[in-house]
């Protein structure tokens, strides 16, 4: 997972964090404070979903060395064997 990637995930859960921040505002009395909880509420989740997105998209472990091999490799950084291509 490289920086571009990092980035755009980031956007994207800052993104989730207003349209979740809205949905609010337009769901309660429609105040200001309103929005604002779930904008921070969504933003203390938003970690919890990049970890996952992290664990499900960022990368695998080498079958041989057991460090951590980004998605795309086809051979290991660690120990410069041959991983299988994986077909997700
Ligand atoms: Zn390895």
């Amino acid at each position: 997972m490289d920086n571009s990637q990092i980035i755009l995930i980031g956007v994207l859960l800052l993104f989730l964090a207003l349209l979740i921040g809205y949905y609010s505002y337009s769901k309660g009395k429609g105040t200001v404070v309103d929005f604002l909880v779930g904008f921070l509420l969504s933003l203390l989740v938003s970690p919890l979903i990049a970890f996952l997105v992290v664990l499900i998209f960022g990368g695998t472990k080498c079958p041989h060395c057991r460090s951590r091999v980004e998605g795309k490799a086809v051979v290991c950084p660690g120990c410069q064997r041959e991983l299988s291509p994986k077909t997700v």
